[in-house]
């Protein structure tokens, strides 16, 4: 979740940038276009003006030239006496009139009216002259010329052109201050332009640098979250493969090795059970703290997922230097825990594996510290082991032995035996043990106390678990319908078996199935099974207890219980285990144990079976100690069914009708 209120607001950033530069890229593209239009518009009008400035320039200029041809055609005339000028003076009048006329249209001025006005007076006179040089009167030419009416007209004439050349000249002169004013505008409007541009993407680069620094800061959090564990702070899985990677790297060029170091809490589930995942988290992240302490700053502390640590050490010159790194990790939990008000009191248990002696791939070593992990759990948990190749070979024959036990269940290589349970006090037999054999095709028999922790753990131990059930139960059913016994069956449920969701249903199907009848049917749990199941313990065994069969607690004594826990415990039996009685009743202290569990037992109301009884004594001290059923060697081995039947009838000649079934 607050993964995600992150990146919802880098989103948002990130659609505003874009916002911004589309906007950014819009205006600009506006403003260039605006400009080049203005500078095309101004180009146009410059065009223009220019071109009108200069045409009044000519036109100033023309009629300056044809009045003055004009004139000087009249004063040639007069003073040569030649008519011809006529014909210069004409053609100049009709272009000065073609002038006057253009510079009227573009004027439209008074003075041109004016001026043309004045030009009929003129070119009267003006014509009376030429006719009269014509004519050879010289003289009266001369006097028209010099005529106060000619000549006031013609300086009048003269004064108009002139004031009309200034008019047009400055007409020219305005065009060009217009045209000038207009540039500046453009100019100005396009530096205007140019600054707003510029403001305008110094602010786009501000945002986007803004932006971009607030993506690398998101992209190296998002960096951390991938590489790093939210709960405890210290790496994680995807870290832990970088570092592992770079640490053979660096082995690769300094020759020094790099270990592994793999460790979990024991019985984690236990903790997070009972005591909640609250403080489950709250031990994880005390345990990353104190491994972080423990370490050295250039190892790396990764948690690869639920209770499960590692560690990646690297420039180790011996793999002795690792057992000082083992046993100051084994240290941590020397001690309890304080953990939220509550002290926990658990251990580890730790694999060492090193590159690259055991492996030189990552998964490879990862695969043989854990190895070397289960090896230290199997022996006895709380210490650390090294790889080496007895643990591969183990690892190797287990899996050969889960490979082996697949084709086991699809060949039918597993049998049961059948060993009966006595009632000491009547000597007779009340039930049988299930107990399940494996005769391997090559290895010969396999124990169960060999195979079945191997079976739960692949889980193959359902499939196994579900046959025996089925099995025992029919053969339970067989013996009462051939008439042959009418004794309590009972069956050893593994932990795996006891923890899988549908135990109930397949039982209680298997019940229907064979037909047994619920009350002669024991299933026996072994203490540890119980004690390492998390806090619905009680409720599982009443739900089982509502199919009406039996409990009893197996292996009683080795799995530390409390009586507190005992007293809640719905079982029906109790089974000491062969390790208090085997040394009765020599062994003061298994004495202790063995009366002070059948009188603790017959408080609660619940009935003790005596395993493993091998002798008369030891049967005879159980028998005075009011122990009610015994099982062992001393009344007979476990057998299969045919043999157990046969040993039966041998039993029964012994005790006429001492058969019958369990209370
Ligand atoms: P357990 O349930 O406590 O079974 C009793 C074990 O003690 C059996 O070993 C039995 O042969 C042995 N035993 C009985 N009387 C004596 C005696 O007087 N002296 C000695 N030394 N041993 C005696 P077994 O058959 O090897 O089974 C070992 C364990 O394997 C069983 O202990 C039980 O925990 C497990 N097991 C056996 N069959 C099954 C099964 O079908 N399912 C499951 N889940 N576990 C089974
Ligand atoms: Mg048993
Ligand atoms: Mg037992």
């Amino acid at each position: 979740m607050e993964e995600l209120q992150h990146i919802i607001p880098h989103a948002q950033n990130k659609s505003k940038v874009h916002l911004s530069v589309t906007l950014a890229v819009a205006v600009s593209l506006v403003l260039i276009m605006a400009g080049i239009w203005n500078a095309y518009k101004t180009g146009l009008i410059a065009e223009e003006n220019i071109k009108a400035s200069l045409q009044l320039q000519r036109l100033s200029d023309s009629i300056r030239f044809h009045q003055e041809s004009m004139t000087g055609a009249i004063e040639f005339a007069l003073t040569t006496g030649e008519a011809h000028w006529h014909t210069s003076y004409e053609t100049s009048l009709l272009n000065l009139q073609d002038v006057m006329h253009a510079t009227d249209m573009t004027l439209a001025n008074n003075i041109v009216k004016k001026i043309q006005l004045e030009q009929g007076k003129v070119i009267e006179i003006e014509r009376k002259i030429f006719s009269l040089v014509t004519n050879k009167h010289q003289d009266k030419a001369f006097s028209l010329f010099a005529s106060d009416q000619y000549q006031e007209i013609k300086i009048e004439q003269e004064q108009d052109a002139l004031t009309l050349r200034a008019s047009l000249d400055r007409k020219a002169k305005d065009i060009i201050v217009t045209l000038k004013s207009r540039l500046d505008r453009t100019t100005i409007a396009l530096a205007i332009q140019i600054v707003i541009i510029v403001a305008i993407w110094l602010y786009i680069i501000t945002i986007v640098r803004r932006w971009q620094i607030h993506q690398s800061k998101h992209s190296e959090e998002l960096t951390r979250l991938a590489h790093y564990d939210a709960l405890t702070g210290i790496g994680n899985r995807a870290l832990f493969h970088l570092r592992l990677e770079t640490a053979f790297q660096q082995s690769r060029r300094d020759g020094k090795a790099v270990a592994l170091v793999l460790l979990d809490i024991d019985h984690f589930k236990d903790i997070n059970d009972n005591l909640g995942h609250d403080v489950g988290d709250s031990l994880l992240i005390k345990v990353a703290e104190e491994l972080q302490k423990t370490c050295r700053e250039s190892d790396t502390v990764v948690r690869l997922g639920g209770d499960e640590f590692a560690i990646i050490a690297t420039n180790i010159d011996k793999k002795r230097d690792c057992a000082i790194l083992g046993n100051k990790i084994l240290s941590i939990f020397e001690h309890p825990l304080s953990i939220q008000k509550h002290e926990i009191k658990t251990g580890t248990s730790i694999g060492l594996a090193f590159f690259p002696d055991d492996a030189d791939t990552a998964d490879e070593l990862l695969r043989k510290a854990d190895m070397a992990l289960y090896e230290a759990k199997r022996n006895g948990r709380a210490i650390f082991k090294f790889f080496d190749k007895a643990i591969e070979i183990a690892a190797r024959n287990k899996a050969q032995m889960q490979t082996d036990l697949q084709i086991a269940l699809d060949k039918g290589q597993f049998t049961i035996h059948y060993q009966p349970i006595v009632d000491i006090a009547e000597n007779i037999i009340i039930g049988v043990e299930s107990l399940i054999r494996w005769e391997h095709p090559e290895k010969g028999n396999i124990s169960p106390d060999e195979f079945i922790p191997i079976a739960e753990e692949s889980r193959q131990i359902v499939q196994i678990g579900e046959w025996v059930l089925r099995t025992a139960c029919q053969q339970q059913v067989d013996w009462e319908r051939k008439n042959i016994a009418s004794i309590n069956m009972a069956v050893n449920l593994s932990a795996v078996q006891f923890n899988q969701r549908g135990l109930l249903p397949q039982v209680e199907k298997i019940m229907q199935e064979t037909g047994i009848r619920e009350d002669q049917l024991t299933v026996e749990i072994t203490e540890s099974t119980l004690m390492e199941t998390g806090g619905d313990v009680i409720a599982k065994l009443h739900a089982l207890k509502s199919l009406g069969l039996k409990l009893a607690i197996d292996d009683f004594g080795t799995g530390y219980s409390s009586l507190a826990y005992l007293k809640r415990f719905p079982i029906h039996h109790l089974k000491i285990d062969r390790e208090f009685v085997k040394d009765l009743p020599e062994n003061t202290q298994d004495i202790a144990i063995a009366r002070s569990i059948i009188k603790m037992a017959h408080e609660l109301q619940i009935k003790v079976v005596a395993e493993g009884i091998e002798s008369q004594a030891q049967l005879r001290f159980l028998k005075d100690a009011s122990c009610n059923f015994g099982q062992g060697f001393h009344f007979g081995k476990p057998m299969p069914a045919a043999q157990f039947e046969e040993w039966l009838g041998h039993y029964n000649q012994q005790n006429i009708s001492n058969v019958r079934s369990i209370r």
